[in-house]
């Protein structure tokens, strides 16, 4: 008799088709809820598509062994274990390989501990082989995303011409991805899916076991079935992924989903399948449905960033998620929990944090990090916060994004350039600094952006180890421009900001 495993994030009917187990075990550890300070979002979330997984599987003849939250004495994995293990003749597990680093050393521990053979079984809800990954990342000193998107696609087979090119001519464009939001565009809202009867109790539940955690269980709409998942991506394929390539790096007031798919917590929980979601948009695409730009920009994200995401962390795990390169050592302010303070691009963006546990990619990597980095916050703290308060986070995602991509604390292992900007970019690709108590054109003085002076100082700190980098060239030059007593007055301009609102912890005003 076989008992498969399967955690909070290995929620799918293709693992159990594939292993065909005698029962499953799903095991709703508070332990683990609690040992974060998760969003409450992203608890309920987890938790009901455990429990509709849970029927969902029955309703397929599947015995199931499920220790829900409030069941004691079985708080946590070990305790359900444990007992699972008293109640069975035959113990023995079988685990799919957990993506977090910490979860698969966990389990390794198991077998010592309970006196039972587990049976780890490769993770095939990603497309790529961690230890195939090592073996061409590690030798490398920059192991370059397009380099292994290029690969992936020929792989897969994932738009390309018989001859070996790509679709169009062109492996990659991006450049196409970065049009300014137009004054009145409109956005089809993602579907919008009424709390059954089951998540009405998960939301009860959670208010109630995690009164402490950030955000609230309110407007809960998220799906947790693998029927509504399925619904929701072809509403997005249908509705928005069209316009999705061409204002991929727009920000609006208000719109904090605009024409993004809102389907990474589906993804990464395991109710919809990448492959499949990558066929379909390459099927939109032959049909005409949707442009070029669009199908190669959307694909480029799930064979690309977030497998490439995925083998980093398995090829540089635990001593990655330390990583300071530029030695940023403040805490977070206390606005980054509520979202309160006065400038507008960052009240936004945490608000909807906040509220919705959510916020697209230009969003967390543009304003959140890139001020974050600039502003010399700790990457292990920014990395700590991301974890708790987004519903799609995992640490296989959360740690290269922020640490590599956003905080740019990796020794340049996965971007080779900072993703830095002043208030010139943020006014461009959004209409944030219109409501803004700060100028997005002044560096200096009372009503200057802080993001021009964190900036420029940022470039002039780290001028010699960026010089490296012939894509810094023109921002270095333009930071060289600047004489030594603005320099020095945007200095200090930047110490009376931390001073103020990052290390006393108070809302700025
Ligand atoms: C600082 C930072 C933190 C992030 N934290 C997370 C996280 O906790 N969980 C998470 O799933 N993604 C994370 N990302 C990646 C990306 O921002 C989100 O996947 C995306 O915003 C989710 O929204 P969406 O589903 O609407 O994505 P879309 O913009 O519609 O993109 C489609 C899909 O592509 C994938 N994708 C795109 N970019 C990335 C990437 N860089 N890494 C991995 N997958 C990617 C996601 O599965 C996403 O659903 C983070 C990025 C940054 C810069
Ligand atoms: S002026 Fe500066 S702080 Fe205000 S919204 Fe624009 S970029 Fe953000």
């Amino acid at each position: 008799m076989t008992t498969l495993w399967l955690m909070e994030d290995q929620l799918s009917i293709d693992l159990v088709r594939k292993h065909r187990p005698d029962r499953v075990l799903l095991i709703e550890s508070k332990k683990h809820f609690t040992s974060w300070p998760f969003h409450k979002h992203r608890i309920a979330f987890q938790i009901s598509s455990i429990r509709h997984f849970v029927d969902e599987l029955i309703a397929d003849g599947i015995e199931v062994h499920h220790y829900p939250l409030n069941r004691r004495p079985y708080l946590d994995a070990l305790g359900a274990i444990t007992h699972l293990v008293k109640k069975c003749k035959d113990p023995d597990l079988m685990v799919i390989d957990p993506s977090e680093h910490h979860c698969a050393q966990w389990i390794k521990t198991l077998p010592e501990k309970l006196g039972i053979k587990i049976t780890i079984e490769s993770n095939t809800l990603f497309l790529t082989d961690r230890d195939e990954f090592a073996a061409w990342a590690r030798p490398l000193k920059k192991p370059i995303m397009e380099h292994f998107y290029r690969r992936m696609r020929t792989k897969l087979g994932v738009l390309m011409e018989s001859d070996g090119s790509p679709v169009g001519g062109q492996w990659n464009l991006d450049k196409e991805n970065r049009k300014p939001p137009k004054r009145g565009m409109t956005f089809s809202p993602p579907i919008s899916i009424k709390p059954d009867s089951i998540t009405l109790d998960v939301l009860k539940d959670v208010e109630k076991a995690f009164p402490t955690h950030p955000g609230s269980t309110n407007g809960f709409f998220l799906p947790v079935t693998r029927s509504d998942a399925e619904k929701a991506w072809n509403d997005f394929v249908k509705n928005r992924l069209p316009q999705f390539g061409d204002f991929e790096d727009a920000m609006l007031v208000g719109q904090p989903i605009l024409n993004h798919s809102f389907v990474s917590m589906l993804l990464n929980v395991g109710l919809l399948n990448p492959m499949n979601m990558v066929r379909d948009v390459e099927a939109a695409y032959h049909a005409g449905r949707v442009p070029l730009n669009s199908a190669e920009g959307f694909i480029r994200q799930i064979i690309g960033w977030r497998e490439y995401v995925y083998g980093i962390y398995w090829s540089f795990m635990p001593e990655y998620r330390d990583r300071n390169a530029l030695n940023a050592k403040l805490d977070l302010p206390e606005w980054f929990w509520t979202g309160e303070t006065q400038m507008h691009c960052l009240s936004q963006c945490i608000q909807g944090v906040v509220d919705r546990a959510y916020s697209h990619h230009i969003q967390r990597l543009m304003i959140i990090c890139n001020f974050a980095n600039m502003a010399s916050l700790s990457p292990q703290a920014v990395n700590d916060w991301f974890y708790a308060m987004y519903a799609d986070s995992l640490d296989w995602v959360v740690t290269p994004n922020v640490i590599g991509m956003g905080m740019h604390a990796d020794n340049a292992t996965m971007a080779t350039k900072p993703y830095i900007s002043s208030a010139a970019y943020i006014h461009r690709m959004s209409d944030y600094c219109k409501g803004c108590k700060f100028d997005p054109g002044e560096r200096l003085g009372d009503s200057a952006c802080p993001f021009n002076y964190l900036f420029w100082t940022y470039l002039n700190d780290f001028a010699d180890r960026l010089q490296k980098n012939p894509r810094m060239t023109m921002m270095l030059k333009n930071a060289q421009k600047i004489d030594a007593k603005e320099m020095g007055q945007m200095m200090d301009q930047r110490k009376r900001f931390i001073d103020l609102h990052i290390r006393k912890k108070v809302t700025p005003s």
